[in-house]
């Protein structure tokens, strides 16, 4: 039985004018575009007075995590996303040996909620999705952290001539399973102690198969353009390889002024002919695992007994120290700099309890919601917050999620976000029973009623363009992304008067209001608001010839 969507105002995708008339869906196509359909035996949905659109294109997501436990995707379905964009900054659930096994073990479980089960390869991984079924697409890209540990396991050291050569056919075997590249996370380790020539090897490999490089930058504060962008493009340049930036954002008060030079800087590099665009998410609190960033590696081989060792912990704090206050100076003005020592971590400290925003944890999820420093004296009302810190990380296993904010909405968001090569990537999670950040849950309606609706910052037509056919044409996906007949049915139908964000970051998981329909090829996965539970995603491959 095929689908009849009667009266909507349709928005192809394209950016172009909407106009009113009925679709025609048959298997998993859009067979037929034209006004008073009349067709017998179909399921008739009427979208008087609504908006159908192409299904939304989320261009980075961490679901590909936890996608096995939580396979029906509800926080992306219903935000009318019918495409993950997954393996992002350099970390997934594939490729896989024992020597990634062993460094992700404590990580991925405990931190972002996942079962720990690894795959020795990204196809054995996809394989293994198909068979449980999913609801939402997924377009895979290779982790470069995965592909570092098969080779180096946790070595900080550079890779040699072997070790690059095996690390290339670790690429070559994902990109020929269908992924659509090779992404890095350059803050957390191994990227973080990954060199750029070592990283435009790999993107050679990525760039033979018409691949793109997406990477978390090595800065997204005060050195965003010195290190971290002007770095992707060496890299997109040398490599002759489409680049993505992640989450692409003014990450510190300090770089907030550098808006309009990071706009220009991309925009020029593409008059010199490279393929660089960006994603981003409508939040100004970024978000990541509070021990994933403060701890070095070692930390996690004895993790309990590292965090219990008096010695150890002497260790631990001192790193965390450098490495907070490192990564402050590199974003601050160079006066800064000057400030003695003692003195800076004080502040540092001040700084970090009242700015650090506790979203999710293991166990205590009472203190979800709180700022770092009251959680702390919660529950370790007789520590000092340094100890009680440390404590707080053992005791959670690791598992804590934060946010802080970065970001300004009217100083820089909006501006990245108003450019043509900028596209929606709400870096969600999908989670079950533990707090998320608002963006899981919220990103793509809050920019249609935030932005669209209520700050008419773009058009809907041109808001619509970069949630479908401009993550589209990146992916080179030419089936998805558009409203056309022989295309794919990937369709979201909304209520552009109510449609709205409710996820917060006391309750990030809140299902938006106003979207009542999402299909995905061809079947409904939401209809009337609701979840039908639906698996008809399917695995996306890269075409190596677009
Ligand atoms: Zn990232």
């Amino acid at each position: 039985m095929g689908l009849l969507i009667k009266n909507g105002l349709i928005l192809d995708g394209t950016g172009s004018q909407g106009f009113i008339s009925d679709i025609l869906i048959e298997g998993d196509k859009v067979v037929q575009i034209k006004q008073n359909i009349d067709a017998a035996g179909t399921e008739i949905i009427d979208a008087s007075n609504k908006v159908i659109a192409p299904g939304f294109i989320d261009m980075h997501h961490h679901g590909d995590l936890s996608i096995m436990e939580i396979n029906k995707a509800e926080a992306s379905i219903m935000q009318g996303v019918t495409t993950l964009v997954v393996g992002m900054c350099g970390l997934g659930l594939a490729p896989a040996n024992e020597k990634v096994r062993e460094y992700y073990h404590n990580f991925v479980k405990n931190i972002f909620g996942s079962s720990g089960i690894l795959y020795d390869t990204i196809q054995e991984y996809m394989d293994a999705i198909v068979k449980k079924g999913v609801s939402v697409n997924l377009a895979f890209f290779i982790p470069h952290g995965n592909i570092r540990f098969l080779v180096l396991g946790s070595e900080r050291r550079p890779a040699n001539e072997r070790e690059i050569e095996e690390m290339k056919e670790s690429v070559e075997e994902g990109m020929k399973a269908g992924a659509f590249g090779l992404t890095t996370g350059l803050i957390y380790p191994p990227g973080s102690v990954t060199s750029t020539e070592e990283i435009i090897e790999l993107c050679k490999i990525v760039a033979q198969y018409k691949g793109i490089y997406d990477s978390h930058m090595r800065n997204e504060g005060g050195d965003v353009i010195e290190i971290g962008m002007t770095e992707l493009i060496k890299i997109a340049k040398e490599a002759k390889v489409q680049a993505q930036i992640s989450h692409w954002k003014a990450g510190s008060s300090f770089a907030w002024k550098l808006t309009s030079d990071m706009i220009n800087l991309v925009k020029e590099a593409r008059e010199h002919g490279l393929k660089i665009h960006a994603d981003l998410y409508p939040y100004e609190e970024s978000s990541t695992s509070l021990s994933y960033v403060l701890l070095q590696p070692w930390v996690y081989d004895n993790f309990k007994e590292n965090l219990t060792d008096l010695e150890k912990r002497k260790k631990i704090i001192n790193e965390i120290f450098n490495l907070i206050s490192a990564n402050f100076l590199s974003s601050a003005p160079k006066a800064i700099g000057l400030i003695p020592k003692v003195i800076l971590r004080k502040f540092l400290l001040r700084y970090f309890k009242k700015s650090v925003r506790i979203i999710s944890v293991t166990h205590n999820h009472k203190i979800e919601g709180e700022f770092l420093g009251r959680a702390i004296k919660i529950l370790y009302p007789k520590r000092k917050f340094i100890d009680g810190l440390l404590d707080f990380v053992r005791d959670e296993e690791g598992g804590i999620m934060v946010s802080m904010r970065m970001m300004s909405e009217v100083k820089s968001i909006i501006s990245l976000y108003k450019q043509d090569f900028v596209c929606v990537g709400s870096d969600g999670f999908l989670v079950k029973d533990v707090n998320t950040h608002p963006r899981s849950y919220g990103t793509f309606p809050k920019i249609l009623s935030k932005y669209v609706r209520e700050k008419n910052i773009v058009s809907l037509e041109k808001a619509i363009k970069k949630m479908t056919s401009l993550p589209a044409t990146i992916l080179g996906l030419s089936d998805r992304g558009e409203i056309k007949e022989n295309k794919k049915a990937d369709i979201v139908i909304f209520d552009f008067e109510k449609i709205e964000d409710k996820s917060t970051y006391k309750n990030g998981r809140q299902f938006p209001e106003g979207i009542d329909y999402v299909i995905v090829n061809g079947k409904l996965a939401v209809k009337k608001g609701i979840h039908t539970g639906a698996l008809n995603g399917q695995i996306l491959k890269h075409k190596s010839d677009k």
